[in-house]
C-alpha cells in the first residue's frame, strides 16, 4: 500500500502513472476479493459464528491487507527493475580537439544495447553541440552548457575530446585519465576518444565502449571494484569489460535516479 501512495504522490512521469494504474487495478482486486469473501461468509460456506457481520468484514480486511501489501510492494519492485527507461544524451564536442560525431554515436548505440539487455536502460544520442571550454580543469562550466547549450530533456551530457589527459599519481608516475564522471551533474568527459576507439580492453571489446559503460556506471552511483572481470574495475581497459551480477543489481537499484 505504501507503494501505491508513493506512486500516487508523483504522477508527473509515465512510469509513476503506470504504477498508479497498477495500484488502482490492485485496489479493485482487493475489493473484489473482499466481496467474494463476504459472499462466502453470508452463504455460510465459511463458518464464522461468534462475530457480527461488521467484525467479520474487519477481520477479512485485515487478513487481506496483511497478505496483499507485501505482494503489491514486490510487484512494484519487479516492475521498477523491468520497466524500460530511455535517457536522452547531449554530446558536446570539444572545439579545440574535435572528435568525429559518428565515433561517439556508434559507442553510445552499442553501450545502449548492452544497458538495455542487462538493465533495461536505453541511451539516445539526442543533441550534438560544439563545446568551447576547458576540458583540462574539472569541473567544467556545467551551468553554461546545461542551461544554454543542451536541450532541457537531455538528462546526461557527454563531453568528448581527442585531447589526452595525464595526471600525476601519488608515487610520482604519470597516468593517463581516460574519462571522468560527475554523478551529481550527470556529466561525463571522455578523453582521447578516437585513440580509445581503436584500442581494446582485456576481453577484446572496444576500449571506448568499456570506458563509457564504466563512466555511466558511476552516474548510477557505482564505485570501483577490484574484480578484473567487471567493467567497473578501476582501470576499465585492463578488465574483461563484462557485466557482473553485482553491477546489474546495483544499477537496477539506482535505475530511476536523476541528475542536475
Ligand atoms: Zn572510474
Amino acid at each position: 500500500m505504501a507503494a501505491c501512495l508513493r506512486a500516487r504522490a508523483g504522477k508527473r512521469d509515465a512510469f509513476k502513472r503506470g504504477l498508479a494504474r497498477l495500484c488502482a487495478a490492485d485496489r479493485l482486486r482487493v475489493v473484489g476479493a473482499i466481496l467474494s469473501f463476504r459472499r462466502l461468509i453470508l452463504e455460510k460456506e465459511i463458518p464464522i459464528i461468534s462475530f457480527s457481520f461488521n467484525m467479520r468484514l474487519v477481520s477479512c480486511l485485515t487478513v487481506l491487507i496483511i497478505f496483499f501489501a507485501p505482494l503489491s510492494t514486490a510487484r512494484v519492485e519487479e516492475i521498477n527493475a523491468t520497466h524500460a527507461r530511455t535517457i536522452e544524451v547531449c554530446v558536446l564536442i570539444d572545439k579545440e580537439s574535435p572528435v568525429k560525431a559518428e565515433v561517439i554515436s556508434q559507442a553510445i548505440n552499442s553501450v545502449s544495447r548492452e544497458y538495455e539487455n542487462h538493465v533495461r536502460i536505453r541511451f539516445k544520442a539526442h543533441t550534438f553541440v560544439p563545446f568551447k571550454g576547458n576540458v583540462g580543469i574539472l569541473p567544467v562550466d556545467f551551468s553554461r552548457f546545461v542551461k544554454h547549450v543542451c536541450a532541457p530533456s537531455n538528462e546526461v551530457r557527454i563531453v568528448i575530446t581527442n585531447e589526452a589527459m595525464e595526471f600525476p599519481r601519488p608515487d610520482g608516475r604519470i597516468e593517463e585519465l581516460l574519462a571522468y564522471a560527475d554523478d551529481y551533474a550527470g556529466v561525463i568527459i571522455m578523453y582521447n576518444v578516437e585513440k580509445q576507439s581503436r584500442d581494446r580492453d582485456q576481453g577484446g571489446n572496444p576500449a571506448l565502449e568499456t570506458s563509457l559503460k564504466h563512466e555511466i556506471g558511476h552516474l548510477f552511483g557505482l564505485e570501483h571494484t577490484t574484480d578484473l572481470e567487471s567493467f567497473l574495475h578501476f582501470t576499465s581497459n585492463s578488465s574483461l569489460g563484462r557485466w557482473t551480477i553485482e553491477v546489474k543489481r546495483l544499477i537496477k537499484e539506482n535505475k530511476w535516479r536523476r541528475w542536475l
